[in-house]
């Protein structure tokens, strides 16, 4: 395998693509030169990419994961600058998609460039081979497709297209660097129009518009099929049309109608609405303008409706829920999905087997496997299943048989697949059918682990309703959360405890690990609030301690503990990372304790933890009171950190904890994280503090006071924040004590109960779990 060698690069155009693959890169902790063209007037001759880097700093979603990647990219502009590439190992070139203008680029790249430096297009469209037309064998050498998806932080799909003299190495080299310093899935595709996903995506979005227009159906009706019962984007078609803007498919069209070939059946299926023109003419482009097929509005009361535009006269009118019945195609079925009688059964027919034949007509013309349409398709369309997973739902031979009854074409690959699966478990492997007719395995990459994979060879440890433990090779256990949402109860921590002895026996090292979209949202507030609403208090109070235990039982257990969060991790999902010996984070990881938002205090152990975070900070002054405001601040607002990368900043994970850009690597890395902790390891040493006692929580409190005077902060904040104060402050202590760790659980736990015995933070956790909104009160 080539080496990873790119230290530094290049990117050229500081449009939407460009900056935001530069930001990526930076975020990587790589250094990027970003330029784009001088402008005409103005003194300033790298405004246009001192401008973008300038916007990126204030776009939400963030490209940028922190502040500091924002200080790795320098700006300049083509002209002056582009002598400095000599010093790049990579150019990504993402400018106007226009063949002169990019040929030109390539000219004068050819002049600056060092051999062996890679130069890759963005692209959406243009072939390759005239890409490089004109350009000597050592330039083709180097050069390749790279194909990001918007926006470029957060799309894990990147289409990778070599041409035919495409150096393998430098392909290799790129392929490295965007896996496991981007974080991205590479697919391999073929220099074919619209390449995997957009070829795929663009077909069913029109196949969608056009049954929809064709069969009279309501924009949410069509959403509400197309959403969850087809497992395609929650949005729906509409309101993902709407998300990328309206004026994106006219050009989508033109350039694929352009390029594929005459008899392709996009050709047949492209056409554009009379009322989606007027839309785009009159600046209703989607969420970005006006608004789009789905639109708030503010009445009279100031009270926001969303409304909806109706597809036949054109007019906003209040949006409805459609109330269309699936019965048992509900669950997931598309088979029966498809064969339901009536409009719900015949639009999907109309969207799914066009699309899904069409899919599958496309390898390997665009990509060599199955595997790669349905990466493609997950990955940069967020479809929860791929082409060939549906149709392996359906079944490959029913699916063959409903395209012959509707004379709609049968690719070749459905016929060879026959009455057999595209996608089978064999020997505790998942395998692939090839367009040999033969079964392969799908092969990971190496530093890839998955829980999935190690799920079909083998049976957990141990189990019960709420968690599982797993044996993840080489002695190192990983513990998975399993219930709703990964949420944390009582069944989480009685596994915790039930695990150790059984660790310290026959394991060496114990990982915190899951593939759900979310590490845990926290505690189990439903359970919380059954209990509340029978004022089982003991209960309540035995949870909390429970779940203090076994944070703490695990936290001095006589083996490493590294917890791997990704997406969010809040509340308890927090706290057992601060209770971890260190945490192996995925860089798009949303940390917190977030508990004051629901009227309390994080109990299980964060409190102490979180305070010793901040003592532990070198780059922080010392003394009792310095840590103890930052806690205080983090917690009482309920910060969560928007990235690993900011997590440091904000103090939840350490410096030295391990950032993974990958989320499929991220398991490999906290597993060999733990295992550089095995030998000579011992239990970190309890607890102590120094903390300031009342007089460091009158200064906390006239923080809050003020902002309760400012009409910033409710009564009842001011109340859940001076518990919070009480406990961060060591209670009735002072400076010369000692508060142990016993007594600061003591202090968190008893402030806990208090809270929660009281209506406005009952009245908060119920309104959590209604809306999933807090409640200001
Ligand atoms: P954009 O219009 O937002 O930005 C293009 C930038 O290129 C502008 O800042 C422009 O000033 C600059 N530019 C033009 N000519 C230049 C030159 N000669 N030298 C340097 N800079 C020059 O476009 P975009 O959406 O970022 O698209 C860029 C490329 O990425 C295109 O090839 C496009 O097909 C591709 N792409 C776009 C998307 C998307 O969703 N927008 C997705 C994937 C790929």
């Amino acid at each position: 395998m080539a080496e990873a060698t790119i230290k530094r690069v290049c990117v050229i155009g500081a449009g939407t693509m460009g900056a935001g693959i530069a930001a990526q890169i930076a975020n990587a902790g790589v250094p990027v030169l970003l330029l784009d063209i001088a402008p005409k007037d103005g003194d300033n001759r790298n405004a246009i990419a001192e401008g973008a880097v300038k916007k990126m700093l204030k776009t939400d979603p963030a490209p940028f994961m922190g502040k500091r990647p924002a200080k790795l990219v320098e700006t300049g502009n083509i002209e002056d600058d582009l002598g400095k590439v000599a010093e790049c190992d990579w150019v990504v070139e993402a400018i106007i998609e226009r063949l002169d203008i990019k040929q030109n680029l390539y000219a004068k790249l050819e002049e600056v460039r060092k051999d062996g430096t890679a130069v890759s297009s963005n692209t959406s469209t243009i072939p390759l081979e005239q890409l490089t037309d004109g350009r000597s064998d050592s330039f083709k050498r180097d050069f390749l497709i790279t194909h990001f998806f918007n926006p470029p932080r957060y799309m894990r799909l990147i289409e990778l297209v070599a041409g035919p003299k495409t150096n393998p190495d430098t392909l290799e080299m790129v392929r490295e660097f965007v896996d496991r310093k981007l974080g991205k899935t590479p697919v391999d595709a073929e220099d074919s129009p619209g390449f995997i996903a957009n070829r795929i995506g663009t077909f069913w979005i029109q196949q969608a518009v056009n049954s929809a227009f064709d069969m009279g159906m309501t924009v949410e009706e069509v959403d509400e099929i197309g959403g969850k019962p087809m497992g395609v984007p929650k949005t729906g078609i509409f309101g993902l049309i709407d998300l990328i803007g309206i004026d994106l498919m006219p050009h989508l069209m033109k350039s694929l109608t352009s390029t594929l070939p005459k008899d392709d059946w996009y050709q047949k299926i492209a056409r554009s609405e009379p009322l989606i023109e007027e839309m785009i003419e009159s600046g209703y482009t989607g969420r970005k303008g006006k608004g789009g097929f789905y639109t708030m509005e503010k009445g009279e009361d100031g009270k926001r409706t969303k409304m909806a535009k109706d597809l036949k006269s054109g007019e906003y009118r209040a949006a409805a829920r459609p109330g269309l019945v699936y019965g048992s195609a509900a669950k997931g079925d598309l088979g029966k999905l498809i064969s339901m009688k009536g409009k719900v059964g015949e639009y999907a027919w109309s969207v799914l087997g066009p699309t899904l034949s069409y899919a599958a007509s496309i390898v390997p013309e665009a990509t060599a496997t199955v595997v790669g349409v349905d990466d493609a398709m997950k990955l940069g369309y967020n479809w929860k299943t791929g082409p060939f997973e549906m149709i392996d739902n359906i079944g490959a031979a029913k699916l063959v048989e409903r395209l012959e009854a509707d004379d709609l074409p049968v690719p070749e690959i459905l016929k060879m697949a026959g009455d057999r699966s595209f996608y089978r478990i064999e020997d505790g492997k998942r395998q692939y059918l090839g367009t040999d007719g033969e079964y392969h395995d799908i092969e990971r990459a190496e530093g890839v682990l998955l829980l999935e994979d190690i799920k079909l060879s083998s049976k957990p440890i141990m189990a019960n309703g709420s968690a599982a433990l797993w044996d993840i090779g080489d002695g190192v256990v990983a513990l998975e959360f399993t219930g709703k949402m990964n949420a944390l109860d009582e069944q989480v921590m009685k596994l915790i405890q039930k695990a150790i002895p059984v660790v310290k026996k026959d394991y060496k090292a114990f990982v915190v690990y899951n593939e759900g979209s979310n590490f845990s949202a926290g505690a189990n507030l439903g359970l919380a609030m059954f209990a509340l609403n029978i004022a089982a208090w003991s209960e309540v109070e035995k949870s909390i301690k429970g779940g203090q235990d076994a944070y703490k039982a695990l936290k001095y257990a006589p083996f490493p503990v590294v917890s791997a969060p990704a997406g969010m991790a809040l509340g308890g999902g927090c706290e057992i990372c601060l209770n971890s010996d260190a945490i192996q984070s995925h860089a798009e990881t949303y940390i917190g304790l977030v508990e004051c938002g629901v009227g309390i205090i994080p109990g299980w152990g964060g409190c102490g933890e979180f305070i010793s975070r901040w003592k532990d900070n070198k780059r922080h002054p010392a003394g009792p009171m310095p840590a103890v405001s930052k806690a205080f601040e983090t917690i009482s607002t309920a910060t969560v950190a928007k990235s690993a990368a900011e997590a440091k900043e904000l103090g939840f994970l350490r410096s030295d904890d391990g950032i993974t850009m990958n989320r499929d690597r991220l398991l490999y890395d906290a597993k060999q994280r733990a295992l550089a902790m095995v030998d000579g390891y011992t239990a970190p040493e309890k607890l102590e503090y120094r903390l300031p006692g009342p007089s460091g929580k009158a200064a906390l409190e006239l923080a809050v006071d003020s902002f309760h005077k400012q009409g910033k902060a409710t009564a009842h904040d001011v109340t859940v924040a001076g518990e919070l104060a009480y406990v961060l402050t060591g209670g009735d202590t002072d400076i010369t004590e000692i508060v142990t760790e016993a007594e600061m659980l003591k202090l968190e736990r008893d402030a806990f109960m208090r809270l929660i015995r009281n209506p406005k933070t009952q009245a908060r956790i119920e309104h959590m779990l209604e809306t999933g909104k807090p409640l200001r009160n």
